[in-house]
């Protein structure tokens, strides 16, 4: 307070806005990994883990994303088992119910108790060559159901060179939130193609970059909703560079692929807090 201030102060009118907290989250893609026994092991695992050290769930949430033929067998041992990690999947069709062989609706998904859903991962846009369109219908069907979709965006190693970092994750999570209501919730995760499983993550700063990029065009679209908005990175997260992006003002958690399949270093990235960052 200075020195000049009057003891009877004034509120200004307009009391300036609080900054709006973000609890970050730290999730975990296991892709096609684990077997529904293997799945629980892991959960087990890492529940006791995280037991150990006495995690506050509420302060740093903890989600996994298991394939679909684990889903249940993982939503049982959370149940039972009163356990505060969050249950993901990695896909959901656009469609809700009919003839599309292979498909899994979102409304399936949201019985088993899923709350969050990736759509957009380059494995799927670059592997399964799904577009703009696709994630677009995918999203706007998992939020009609109900769920959180987390939409990743990203750039490959040669649109970082031609047209650098931002331009195509922008593009991507414009397209992408475009079917969405005003009132869904949704989760960015920024994840560049080139660091995804190759050992070679982005820097915090040029992951920062990006994050303030994809905020600044959310409240361009959006408002106040990117203020509340979870932007995640992901791309090579282990325990040793994770407090360096989480103490970046713009990126709330962490999608963590290769490093979510030991419990043990997963734990340890869910830890983030207790690391020293020389970031
Ligand atoms: C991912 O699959 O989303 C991912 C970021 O993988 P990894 O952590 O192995 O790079």
């Amino acid at each position: 307070m200075s020195q000049n201030t009057p003891d009877t102060e004034q509120q200004p009118a307009e009391a300036p806005a609080q900054p709006v907290s973000r609890v970050p989250l730290i999730a975990g893609n296991w892709k096609m990994n684990l077997d529904h026994l293997q799945a629980i092991a892991l959960v087990q695992k890492l529940a006791w883990s995280l037991k150990d050290v006495k995690h506050d769930y509420s302060s740093v949430e903890v989600a996994v994303f298991p394939p679909f033929t684990d889903l249940r067998s993982v939503q049982t041992l959370l149940a039972a088992d009163k356990l505060s990690i969050g249950l993901g999947a990695q896909d959901a069709s656009p469609h809700a119910a009919g003839a599309y062989t292979g498909d899994i609706s979102a409304q399936f998904l949201s019985k088993l108790d899923v709350k969050y859903v990736l759509v957009g991962h380059s494995e799927r846009r670059h592997g399964h060559g799904e577009g703009d369109d696709i994630v677009k219908a995918k999203a706007s069907a998992i939020a009609g159901s109900g769920l959180v979709p987390m939409i990743c965006v990203g750039e490959t190693a040669e649109d970082l060179e031609t047209q650098g970092a931002a331009a195509v994750p922008l593009a991507q999570l414009e397209a992408a939130i475009s079917g969405l209501p005003d009132e869904a919730e949704f989760i960015v995760a920024y994840e560049p193609v080139w660091a995804i499983g190759s050992g070679e993550p982005a820097t915090a700063a040029q992951a920062e970059d990006v994050c303030a990029a994809l905020r600044r065009r959310l409240s361009e679209l959006r408002g106040d909703v990117a203020a509340s908005t979870r932007i995640l990175y992901g791309g090579s997260v282990t325990s040793q560079n994770v407090a360096g992006f989480l103490s970046q003002q713009n990126i709330d958690g962490a999608l963590v692929g290769g490093a979510s399949l030991d419990s043990q270093e997963f734990s340890r990235i869910v830890q983030f807090e207790k690391h020293v960052t020389t970031a």
